[in-house]
């Protein structure tokens, strides 16, 4: 019997999440978190298929003896490491750069180009590549695919990727728009064409990936053209704590003005910025809650939330001329309706609308939420990155197994 399951592993600098699934039929057979590795308090929580999840708590003091942990518990479901069954391992990578388009199976020169690239995601990369060889390590025998969160951007014309500063500058510090949230970009563009009946190469879709980090993307035919985060995650639409757009000379403003540290800065930007700094939450059922009861501060939040979404929608639409869907992702964008119905009102001269009653549906499906005479479909296409990671990494591994033979 040939080996179906894929072990998906996001490893961040003090967790670890992971999913098994089988590829026969996508399921998840396995899922869960380890936190606060090398902290105080470090836990696990484990939820085997079917539900029933296990808490376990102790000291967990690096990623070595976390995935030792997560082995231990897979183990108990009959699903260990060991197991021949086990095709893969698919580790979400964020920072690709311009190298890595693809997929790809991770050895020496794999690990060393990542390597090379710490200085553009200073704190993703090194974290990513810690999970990377402490997976290695406890099976050197099984393929082990990095999925790049950068690849489904790398079609991006120059056009797009590279910003308006001095060339020689940029190419010296390898400064261009990478974007990022590429596999959840790539499976929700796809599962919208699904949605429509049609091949992804015959559909452009605007994708609006809304979770606490959010970003949006054009896509034409399949590939990406043009996303809203750039160098970092820091560009582009309002987020939960990052401010998105922003004339870069507040930065100046900042340091020559207000005597704040780089650091400072870089603190107030990512962390304090964006719906928290604009009026103290950055969930946005906190927000419409708040805007419900009259708040001010939280509806001039929202709106300056939905004023930066609709821009780029505009901005998209001009960029791929003709549209044929919008999809909404991610914790806002799956279930926040008034976010939804806020960001197309207005639009109906572009063909967009929603219908109240279709967007008002909670389901966890992808569905169509606009009018039927629609001239564009408004869709709400959950994502899966799991599911994508997985997908692509046991598709490489069996192209790889099928060249061989
Ligand atoms: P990330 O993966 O970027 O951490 P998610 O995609 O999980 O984020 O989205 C998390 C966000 O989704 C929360 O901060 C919250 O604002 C929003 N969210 C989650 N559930 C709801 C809901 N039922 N209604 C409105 N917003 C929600």
């Amino acid at each position: 019997m040939s080996a179906t399951r894929v072990l998906v592993l996001n490893s961040g600098s003090s967790s670890v999440k992971y999913q098994l699934l089988d590829m026969r039929d996508s399921s998840r057979l396995a899922m869960g978190l380890v936190e606060r590795i090398g902290e105080e308090g470090s836990r696990l929580r484990h939820t085997p298929q079917g539900g029933g999840s296990r808490e376990w708590t102790g000291p967990i003091a690096d990623h070595d003896a976390a995935l030792k942990a997560v082995a231990e518990e897979l183990s108990k479901d009959g699903l260990g490491l060991d197991s021949p069954e086990l095709a893969a391992i698919g580790h979400r990578v964020v920072h690709g750069g311009k190298t890595f388009t693809e997929p790809t199976v991770i050895d020496e020169a794999v690990l060393a180009e990542i390597e090379r690239l710490i200085p553009v995601a200073p704190l993703h990369n090194p974290a990513n590549l810690t999970g990377i060889r402490t997976a290695r390590a406890l099976r050197p025998d099984l393929p082990q695919v990095a999925v790049f969160d950068t690849a489904f951007h790398t079609t991006m014309p120059e056009s797009a990727a590279r910003y308006a500063i001095d060339v020689e500058t940029a190419d010296a510090h390898r400064i261009r728009r990478y974007g990022f949230h590429g596999t959840s970009h790539a499976y929700v563009s796809r599962a919208t064409a699904k949605l429509l009946g049609k091949a992804p190469e015959e559909v452009n879709v605007i994708v609006l990936h809304l979770g606490n980090g959010a970003s949006a993307s054009a896509v034409r035919g399949g590939r990406c053209v043009d996303t809203s985060m750039g160098l970092t995650p820091l560009e582009g639409l309002v987020m939960g704590t990052r401010s998105g757009d922003m004339d870069p000379a507040v930065i100046f403003h900042l340091m020559r003005v207000g005597k704040m540290s780089t650091d400072e800065i870089d603190t107030l930007l990512n962390k304090k910025s964006g719906l928290i700094g604009l009026c103290g939450d950055n969930d946005m059922r906190e927000i419409r809650r708040r805007v419900d009861e009259g708040d001010e501060q939280a509806k001039l939040a929202f709106d300056i939330y939905i004023h930066r979404l609709k821009k780029y929608i505009g901005a998209y639409y001009a960029v791929l001329g003709r549209v044929d869907a919008i999809a909404f992702t991610a914790g806002v964008g799956e279930n926040a309706a008034r976010v939804r119905e806020a960001a197309v009102a207005g639009l109906e001269s572009l063909g967009l609308a929603v219908d109240d009653a279709l967007n008002a549906v909670r389901s966890d499906e992808p569905r169509l939420i606009s009018p039927a005479d629609a001239r564009v479909a408004v869709a709400v296409v959950p994502t899966d990155e799991e599911l994508e990671i997985a997908t692509q990494a046991y598709a490489l591994v069996e192209e790889e197994k099928a060249t061989e033979q």
